[in-house]
């Protein structure tokens, strides 16, 4: 018991470690040389570079036999269809109430109101172009599939995955052995994402050092009352809005829920990366959460993807402080406008780091913000990046819960038992033991 609980633990505390170290490292030495180059830019750099290249390693092989398995398990064309719409409308919907929450606390509380655009330092922002819905449409449809997984493309990954996996139930006896394959490479699979993550508390604690030693808290300072805002909603959303929501689908204990669910939200608060948080996401909901690989394997991928609760709060407090700054009143049709835009944007781009400033960027061209007041932002949105995506990979999983025990593809026993699924020891093979 003791050996099974420190993995949660032992990653928190070098989480802490390294926070508390980056941030000395900003307070004193940050014109230091030595350490700039040997330590932040040398060894943390490096380790921290190491363990997100292990995580996305991880990603395309155990999206692609999971799903392969996934598919197979269900053996039944109908139910995929059922579960992918489920999920779907269930994002729209915390989306869409996550941002609408943001809008509602941030007119209230005015972040912006009185600020002297002098206050901070601005860095030029210039906006990418983004692409036309119809090409995001398109796009679902990978013309290579090689090109797909080579660069990463979930959705396309997705489409591809589940139509070749329904071929395999079509093909049927013939095929089976590939069904088979896919099982087991799976375990093995799972089995890498168990070792990578006894190295993770050093990898975490490697991001947080450098994080914090490049970041000091101190920038929040001047845009405290953005950052404020946008964290307390982020707060109220998980631990609020989408609890009421899971208690209210599932029926289960939102408690033992965001227990175990902590140590993916610590990998996507270290990566600021839904989609490097998957293999950790997909672990945390079939073995400690209980839910069946048929549902897990589709729906936490597919919400990496499109559902980012936490990037569309940011997104609704950022609209109404740049709007405030500028002295624009966009009024209710402008903030209608915005939460579409918002719940649209999310669908099309990948959760990866920082892709919520160019989904920002898209929403306030559509409602004729300056574009140019993302510059405020940015100096603070590596550390909210950093709680948001923790909030995205925990929307992911509570939908993912939802729908499982919807269909009655999950193991309550399993939910409801502390100790399912801890990170063992591991043990090499030849190790004599
Ligand atoms: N980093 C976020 C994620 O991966 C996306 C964003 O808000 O920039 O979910």
């Amino acid at each position: 018991m003791q050996a099974k609980q420190t993995m949660t633990t032992k990653i928190l505390i070098w989480m802490c470690a390294g926070l508390i170290l980056g941030s000395l490292i900003n307070a004193v030495a940050s014109e230091v040389a030595f350490v700039q180059d040997y330590l932040v830019n040398g060894l943390f750099h490096v380790m921290g570079a190491l363990f997100i290249n292990l995580l996305k390693m991880l990603v395309v092989p155990l999206v692609t036999f999971s799903l392969i398995c996934g598919v197979c398990g269900l053996g039944d064309i109908n139910k995929l269809g059922r579960v992918g719409l489920k999920a779907f409308l269930l994002f729209l919907l915390t989306t869409a109430l996550a941002i609408s929450l943001a809008i509602t606390v941030a007119s209230i509380v005015g972040p912006g109101q009185g600020f002297e655009l002098s206050d901070v330092t601005t860095s030029n922002f210039t906006a990418p172009a983004s692409p036309p819905i119809t090409q995001v449409i398109i796009d679902l449809v990978p013309s290579n599939p090689i090109a797909a997984y080579a660069s990463g493309n979930m959705l396309q990954i997705i489409f591809f995955t589940i139509l070749f996996a329904v071929c395999i139930l079509m093909v049927g006896e013939k095929a089976r052995p590939i069904a088979e394959a896919a099982e087991r490479l799976n375990e093995v699979m799972m089995q890498v994402v168990t070792v990578v993550m006894h190295i993770a508390p050093y990898g975490v604690f490697a991001l947080m050092a450098k994080t914090f030693s490049l970041q000091g808290l101190g920038l929040i300072l001047p845009m405290i009352s953005y950052f404020a805002v946008v964290a307390v909603v982020l707060l109220l959303h998980a631990a609020g809005t989408l609890m009421v929501i899971f208690k209210l689908f599932s029926k289960l204990d939102p408690l033992i829920f965001l227990r175990k669910m902590r140590t993916a939200q610590i990998f996507a608060f270290s990566t600021s990366s839904s989609n490097a948080t998957i293999p950790v996401t997909l672990r945390s909901v079939e073995k400690r959460l209980g839910v069946d690989n048929s549902t897990a394997s589709f729906v936490v991928p597919f919400g990496a993807t499109i559902n980012m609760d936490g990037t569309a709060i940011m997104q609704g407090v950022a609209t109404v402080f740049i709007a405030n700054v500028y002295g624009i009143d966009l009024g209710l049709m402008g903030y209608l406008t915005v939460i579409g835009m918002a719940v649209l944007a999310s669908i099309g781009t990948a959760g990866v780091p920082g892709v919520g400033l160019i989904m920002l960027a898209m929403v306030l061209n559509q409602v004729g913000l300056p574009v140019e007041g993302i510059a405020l932002i940015m100096g603070v949105d590596r550390l909210l990046d950093m709680m948001r995506t923790a909030v995205n990979v925990t929307g992911d999983a509570a939908i993912t819960t939802i729908v499982a025990k919807s269909e009655k593809s999950i193991s309550i026993d399993t939910f409801n038992d502390p100790d399912a699924g801890q990170v063992e020891e591991i043990h090499l093979p030849h190790s004599k033991k």
